[in-house]
């Protein structure tokens, strides 16, 4: 049958080769050691599981609103007063199918064809094929290790052209594991103040900062920053709720009412019994949480410091989110075990079949001398798999 033009230029995902690559091998009964996985290792805390159960037997099985209901709106709007300094009216606050649904709707709410998206390296993979399927045209920034990966002022403002029409902005960072402290996101907002440049800030892994690190919203750093601000986060990383799907959307009016029309047409509501599970995650702190963000914490110092003893290995600090993204890139060129590394593609492959160890390469997430390895399993793994990777490299 005849497949859209649309849909035949949406690539497939660069890192799953990796992935379905590593489930064979198991399936086989070799033993992978994976720091492929994009979701905490935890379950979901009873709490919030109650709260579901609860609605369930109240038969709340019935559509909501289809951009979620009243309460948790409002539940929403008072986590983002409380926690993020934020003012918004539930009105301004749309529940999405997953903070992905978010993206995906807030760039066909913003952008139109021809218009620019300003998307600092090392993105998370759905940032330029969501802009692209909204028509628009990604002008990738690239960073290195000497900004710890970040965007400069100066970098944002060589990028500002006519057609510009948002910066993406994601901190903590999928794949970098790196945060942007409040000083810098607020010179990255003075370079946009007189633009009509839009943000999309995801901030979905929020509650997972490291160290001395401080989680600001970009939103919250100005008048002139809030005015411009798509304020993304959900409950998929900070609650282990991967599976549950909700995510959410808060800005200004009309283009949350757009994202709201859209909606509607394309999902009606985000599950019904989640919503309730999302109230109590919101409104229940049992500590659960900061247990989980402390776990992360121990397993991220490690893993980057048993990553920089290995030669050849250059690993930033992990601030935020649960990954390491190390600089391998004095292996390329070599050969390992009759196995010629040219980049991050190669590197994961070969350290899969010949080490047995899954990670994700950083090409896709437009870094080619990197490799993402996420924590969110346990420091038995984290040893293991690390012994693997230094045995194999200095063999
Ligand atoms: N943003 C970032 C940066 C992510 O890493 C992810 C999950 N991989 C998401 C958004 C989407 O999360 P979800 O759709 O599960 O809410």
């Amino acid at each position: 049958m005849k497949v859209s033009r649309r849909a035949q230029a949406v690539p497939p995902s660069a890192t799953l080769a990796v992935t379905a690559r590593a489930k064979e091998l198991k399936a086989q009964g070799r033993d992978i050691i994976g720091f492929g996985a994009g979701e905490p290792d935890f379950d979901t805390p009873d709490y919030i599981k109650e709260a579901a159960i609860k609605a369930l037997k109240a038969g709340k099985t019935k559509y909501t609103p289809s951009s979620g209901t009243i309460e948790l709106k409002k539940a929403i709007a008072e986590k983002l007063q409380k926690e993020n300094g934020l003012q918004y009216k539930p009105e301004q606050i749309i529940v999405n199918i997953g903070a992905k649904h978010s993206v995906y709707e807030v760039m066909q709410a913003v952008l139109d064809s021809g218009d620019e998206v300003i998307l600092p390296t090392p993105y998370w993979v759905t940032y330029p094929e969501t802009a692209k399927l909204a028509g628009a045209t990604c002008k990738i920034v690239n960073t290195d290790s000497s900004t710890s990966y970040k965007i400069t002022p100066q970098q944002l403002k060589n990028a500002v052209t006519p057609k510009t029409a948002m910066l993406v902005i994601n901190s903590p960072n999928n794949p970098g594991g790196f945060t942007y402290n409040p000083d810098e996101l607020a010179a990255l907002a003075k370079v946009l103040e007189g633009t009509n440049v839009c943000v999309l800030s995801d901030e979905i892994y929020e509650k997972l900062v490291y160290g001395s690190t401080k989680f600001v919203s970009f939103a919250s750093l100005s008048q002139d920053a809030y005015n411009r601000t798509l304020t993304i986060n959900g409950f998929s990383k900070a609650f282990s709720m991967t599976g549950w799907r909700l995510g959410y959307t808060a800005g200004p009016l009309d283009v949350i009412k757009a994202m709201g029309r859209l909606q509607d047409q394309m999902t009606s509501n985000p599950v019904t019994f989640a919503q309730d599970a999302a109230i109590a995650a919101l409104k229940e702190d049992t500590g659960e949480v900061e247990k989980m963000r402390v776990e992360f914490e121990r397993r991220g110092e490690y893993m980057a410091k048993r990553l920089n003893t290995i030669e050849g290995i250059v690993c930033p600090q992990p601030t935020g989110a649960f990954y390491c993204f190390p600089d391998v890139s004095s292996h390329y060129g070599s050969t390992i075990n009759g196995v010629k590394i040219n980049g991050s593609m190669d590197f994961a492959a070969a350290l899969l079949e010949q080490a047995e160890v899954a990670l994700v390469p950083g090409l896709p997430f437009g870094c080619d001398k990197n490799i993402r390895l996420s924590f969110a399993c346990s420091l038995e793994q984290i040893t293991k798999g690390l012994d693997r990777i230094k045995r194999w490299l200095t063999q």
